[in-house]
């Protein structure tokens, strides 16, 4: 049975990953420091002999008895105001972390995938953006700690390929939604449908011109699979080419929760980027993947997922 560790197993998209891995028969070493993930989302694996749990920081040396044939590094709060509150953090989980996770790949011989991101182009010049674009990023801005912190992390991982020949994969992820999100991580889909249903106002951030192209996660954690399965080390983008302005966005939010609210407008964040759209020309080529799923479909599964949370759930604070 093949052994996978997967890191940021009790967030968002590493909750997923579980699933998938579980799924696929593969025995599943999960960790997390749950400081952005919650068990909840991993609960359910708890019973299979197959899924163990490491509640451990991967800043920290990271140590996993026995064999070891993959590694998923997805650890790293994600969303623009957690990597704010805690910068620190999330500059350390993408060098100090993917170090660790680098070096435990080499002594165990096994294949790593780091999770990279579009912000590495930061504010775009290219559009849309294909792999080969160097990016547009403030190192001194406020996202600079989350954009230099996952430059730095591919970096590495290419100098462990080159240097060390480890089977490495690089995954630059656009925009992933879909259940298990947190509804006050400030990400604009549970923002607006926090918002909805709560009977709020939408918040559109500058004058909602800004674009940004949604990937569902089912298609998303399609597209990882076969990358990591795939023998190709340099990065591939992974998202959904259909671009949208935030503004056309809150629109569909509206219609689909069926509600009234207004649209309030709100300062832009400060190097938020103004266009986004992944080139998946090299995943469909090298992988033959690209998005299944309509938004319009993901969005009413993604609903109803914020909709089955508790009204506790609905107004809890952001720690
Ligand atoms: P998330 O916040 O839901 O999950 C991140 C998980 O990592 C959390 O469970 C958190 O507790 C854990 N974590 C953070 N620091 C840790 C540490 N030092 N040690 C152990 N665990 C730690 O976010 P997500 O959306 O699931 O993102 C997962 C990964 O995918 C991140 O690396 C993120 O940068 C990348 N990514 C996500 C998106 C997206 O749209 N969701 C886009 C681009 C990249
Ligand atoms: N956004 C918004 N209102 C919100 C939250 C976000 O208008 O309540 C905007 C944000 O300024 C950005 C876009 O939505 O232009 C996507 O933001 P998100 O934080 O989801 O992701 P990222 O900026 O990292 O792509």
């Amino acid at each position: 049975m093949k052994k996978i560790l997967i890191t940021g197993a009790a967030g968002f998209l590493g909750s997923h990953l579980c699933d998938r891995f579980i799924n696929e028969g593969f025995h599943v070493i999960a960790m997390d420091n749950l400081i952005t993930g919650d068990l909840k989302n991993i609960a359910h694996l708890f019973p299979s002999e197959h899924f163990e749990f490491y509640h451990h920081d991967v800043t920290k040396f990271v140590h996993i008895p026995g064999k070891l044939d993959y590694i998923l590094h997805f650890a790293s709060p994600a969303s623009p105001i957690d990597y704010l509150k805690i910068p620190i953090q999330t500059l350390k989980v993408g060098s100090l972390g993917t170090h660790n996770l680098l070096g435990l790949a080499r002594v165990k011989k096994a294949r790593i995938l780091i999770a990279s991101t579009s912000e590495v182009y930061g504010d775009p010049l290219v559009h849309p953006q294909t792999e080969a674009y160097f990016g547009n990023v403030n190192t001194i801005g406020p996202r600079g700690v989350y954009d230099e912190a996952k430059r730095f992390q591919e970096s590495l991982t290419m100098a462990y390929h080159s240097f060390h020949g480890l089977e490495t994969r690089i995954v630059r992820i656009f925009n992933t939604y879909g259940p298990r999100m947190r509804l006050n991580d400030g990400r604009v889909i549970p923002a607006f449908m926090g918002q909805a249903l709560r009977g709020e106002d939408l918040t559109v951030f500058g004058d909602g011109n800004q674009t940004r192209s949604f990937c569902y996660v089912d298609d998303q954690i399609e597209g990882i699979y076969r990358l990591l399965m795939s023998d190709y080390a340099l990065p591939v983008n992974i998202g959904n080419p259909d671009e949208i302005t935030i503004n056309e966005f809150a629109q569909e939010i509206l219609k689909l929760t069926g509600t009234d609210q207004k649209i309030v407008y709100k300062p832009l964040p400060e190097n938020d980027p103004l266009q986004r759209q992944p080139d998946i020309s090299k995943a469909k080529e090298l992988l033959g993947w690209e998005p299944k799923i309509k938004r319009e479909e993901g969005m009413r599964l993604t609903y109803n997922y914020f909709q089955s949370l508790s009204d506790q759930e609905l107004l809890k604070e952001e720690h």
